[in-house]
């Protein structure tokens, strides 16, 4: 048997990376023009997303199309 090439999304935040502001699994970073980097959960994200451009931070990574993985069973 030849080995499966499995192809997986190349992901930058890892499982134990964690929202600054309220410790669940961050699905985002961004870089401040400081240098410093800020670790975001889907919601923390998205609130302080607006404030983040207007400030000039970089998004380093939006993982955000992982939190719900999983296509409905009933989409034939
Ligand atoms: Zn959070």
């Amino acid at each position: 048997m030849s080995a499966a090439v499995i192809k997986t999304p190349i992901r930058q935040l890892r499982i134990t990376d964690r929202c600054d502001r309220c410790g669940s699994r961050a699905y985002a970073q961004t870089r401040s023009p400081e240098g410093l980097k800020l670790l975001w959960c889907g919601h923390h994200f998205k609130l302080h997303e607006p404030a983040l451009i207007e400030k000039a931070h970089v998004v380093e990574a939006d993982e955000r199309e992982l939190i719900n993985p999983m296509p409905s069973p009933s989409a034939n």
